[in-house]
Order: C-alpha cells, then sequence, then structure tokens
C-alpha cells in the first residue's frame, strides 16, 4: 500500500526531517504554531510520525485554565506511523501503524489496586512528548514514545482500520469505563443527557451493554446524528422538558440511571431529578473544580447515587481496542471537522466553541503526507 512505498519499508530507513511543525501552548489561550526540533528517541523508544490527532475536552481545559506550565504540546488521542525504532526491547518496525496510549499506570501501586488510576503517579507520567514537557505531543508532526508506553500502551492499527477510526481508541476506553462505573442491569433505562460525540459514544455503549437508551440535546442537528447511529429514542430538549418527557417514557418514575455528558454544573440537579429512587446518576463532563447545588435529600432519602469517570481504565484497554478496531461502531461518522496541521489553532478555537454542527474535531499533520490515502 502506498504508506509502505512512501517509507521504503523495505531497506527500514525512513526520512526524518531535523526539525517539524507543532501547535505549541505558550500561555493560557495561546496556542502558537512553531517550527521546533523533531524528537529524538532512546533504546527502547519509538518515533511516530502523527497522521490524525483527536482533540479532546480536556486539551482544551488546559489550555484554557493554564492548569499547565507552558511551553507544551497537548493532543494525546494521536495515531501514525512508526518512523523510527530506538534499539530492541519492542516488536515494533518503522512503518507500523500505531495507535498510542499517553498514559499507563503502573498497576501495583494503591490507587492502582483499588482502580483509581488517575491517581498512580506512574499513571500522571506522560509518556509522549513532541519536545518540552511530555503533554501528549499529537499535534505535531512527530512525537516519541517512551519506552514503558511502547510495551504497554502502543497498539498496532489492522491493514483495514483507518487512522482516523483508529484515534478513538483512548476516548471509546474513557466512555466504556464510565459505563462500567454506572454497572447498568440489561434492561435498564439510560438517559444520556448531550449527543455531542463522547454523549453519543456513552449512548451506544450503555446500549450495548444492554440499556434503553434515550438520549437528550439542544440541538437538532445533533440529535439527527445520534439517531444515524440506532438512537432513536431522542428528546429535543430545545421544544420539551426532559424530566416531563422522561417520565413520560418510565410509567412516571423517572430513568434508571442518566449519565451527563455536556459540561458545567447547570444541570447536575436537573440530571437527579430525571432518575428514579435509587437511581444513578454520572458525571462525565464535570472537570472543572467548584461548587455545585444539589438537594441532599435526593441522595439520603431518594437513594439516588451521583458518581464520577475520569481517563481511562487500563483493564478496558483490550476492550477498547478490540471495539474500536473490529469497527463496531463507525467511528469516522462522529469526526464532523478535519485540519490539517497547519490550521491547528483554528481548530482548537472551533473546539472550544462548538457550533451545533461540530461534533469530534480532528487535526491531521497526514493529510500533507505525499501519497496519502486517507
Ligand atoms: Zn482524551
Ligand atoms: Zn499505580
Amino acid at each position: 500500500m502506498s504508506i509502505a512505498r512512501q517509507f521504503n519499508i523495505e531497506d527500514k530507513r525512513l526520512a526524518v526531517p531535523a526539525t517539524m511543525l507543532a501547535a505549541v501552548y505558550r500561555r493560557p489561550g495561546e496556542v502558537c504554531m512553531e517550527t521546533v526540533p523533531v524528537p529524538r528517541i532512546s533504546a527502547g523508544e519509538l518515533l511516530v510520525r502523527v497522521h490524525t490527532c483527536g482533540i479532546c475536552g480536556t486539551d482544551l481545559k488546559k489550555i484554557a485554565t493554564g492548569s499547565h506550565s507552558a511551553p507544551r504540546v497537548f493532543g494525546h488521542e494521536t495515531s501514525g506511523v512508526v518512523a523510527a525504532v530506538g534499539e530492541g526491547g519492542h516488536e515494533f518496525n518503522p512503518g507500523d501503524r500505531v495507535v498510542v496510549f499517553h498514559h499507563v499506570p503502573c498497576g501495583e501501586c494503591y490507587y492502582c489496586r483499588h482502580k483509581t488510576f488517575a491517581r498512580c503517579e506512574t499513571y500522571k507520567k506522560v509518556g509522549c512528548t513532541a519536545g518540552f514537557e511530555p503533554s501528549g505531543g499529537g499535534f505535531a508532526e512527530y512525537v516519541r514514545v517512551m519506552d514503558w508506553i511502547v510495551r504497554r500502551g502502543t497498539v498496532r492499527i489492522p491493514d483495514q482500520v483507518s487512522f482516523e477510526q483508529a484515534c478513538f481508541v483512548e476516548p471509546v476506553n474513557t466512555c466504556m469505563k464510565g459505563i462500567q462505573r454506572l454497572h447498568i442491569e440489561p434492561g435498564e433505562t439510560v438517559l444520556v443527557v448531550g449527543q455531542g460525540p463522547i454523549g453519543i459514544l456513552l449512548s451506544v455503549l450503555a446500549k450495548r451493554g444492554g440499556a434503553k437508551v434515550i438520549t437528550s440535546d439542544l440541538y437538532q442537528q445533533r440529535l439527527t446524528i445520534s439517531r444515524g447511529f440506532g438512537l432513536d429514542n431522542n428528546i429535543d430538549a430545545s421544544r420539551s422538558d426532559v424530566i416531563t418527557a422522561v417520565r413520560q417514557r418510565t410509567e412516571g418514575r423517572g430513568v434508571d440511571a442518566a449519565i451527563l455528558a455536556v459540561g458545567g454544573n447547570a444541570l447536575i440537579q436537573k440530571a437527579v431529578d430525571s432518575v428514579r429512587p435509587g437511581g444513578r446518576v454520572l458525571l462525565f463532563a464535570q472537570t472543572v473544580r467548584g461548587e455545585a447545588v444539589i438537594d441532599p435529600a435526593a441522595i439520603c432519602m431518594d437513594e439516588k447515587t451521583l458518581l464520577g469517570s475520569y481517563s481511562a481504565s487500563v483493564e478496558l484497554q483490550d476492550e477498547s481496542v478490540r471495539f474500536v478496531m473490529n469497527r463496531e461502531m463507525d467511528l469516522e461518522r462522529l469526526i464532523s471537522h478535519r485540519f490539517p496541521l497547519t490550521d491547528s489553532v483554528e481548530a482548537l478555537n472551533l473546539a472550544a466553541h462548538p457550533q451545533p454542527d461540530s461534533m469530534k474535531i480532528v487535526i491531521q499533520p497526514g493529510s500533507m503526507w505525499e501519497g496519502s490515502t486517507e
């Protein structure tokens, strides 16, 4: 195929330039296109030429809030081609198509033993970088993948699977983890508030877990896309009151579980109100610390449970890879906008100010590759 020809895999010499283009986070709210050195790799490491990198809500949060020091190159939903390999210790070769997790937990510490992987010190150590403080690096032409990620967080992409489809492995994993935390029983009714790409993913996975799924969104465009994934029990929140509509569809009780897939705190109490007594609410997009008003009697007397889920689970890595690579869901259809790397600033701006028709937005250094077929 064209990639093999382009990289001249036979003699394993890949033309890696000395410098590359990267979208560098410089200060809160500011990302600049810069020419930076291509990262060097050591033994056991890989250099991956990035084809596609999804923009994640957490990238936008880090850029907007200044929660991390500058400079950095973000982007962690990265798929691409191995361009160079460090000596030994792994089975990858130049030309291999791969998707990389940017961090993996140790599996042994207190938090790993209690499955709160995001608190593991090893997990916090990001193992992919385009230079500067390791931060994913996918919004650049090349990323260095460090040895422990090569061993435990790098996955081959089968020939028939596109880079676009493959870059969803990490977001799918985070959604699977959220669904797992809800302990959905077959036949339960689940409301998913918000039908952006993550809301749709969560809905499809809840349905896959045996739930009857009700979706809601303020935008018709999103509900139309969501229906395209077989999610046809929906509520247009711009026209009807979601709580009333949910009760009408559940014999007045409310749903067994609700998932909040839109940010902010304004809808938390509404999500709590939408579930039946004894029901569960999963907060999936509430990543900004602050205060929220919640009726405590809904938790105490009505025995409702508030849950949260954040980041990926290493235990779901195989399942999320299978889901994506077996094309259980056509994830490419969740992508509404594709930007070349040169237009990363515009891409990030659009992602930070989503429009009714914007879904997943990806940055594609690979769109400029010679002979690129995707
Ligand atoms: Zn992400
Ligand atoms: Zn750990």
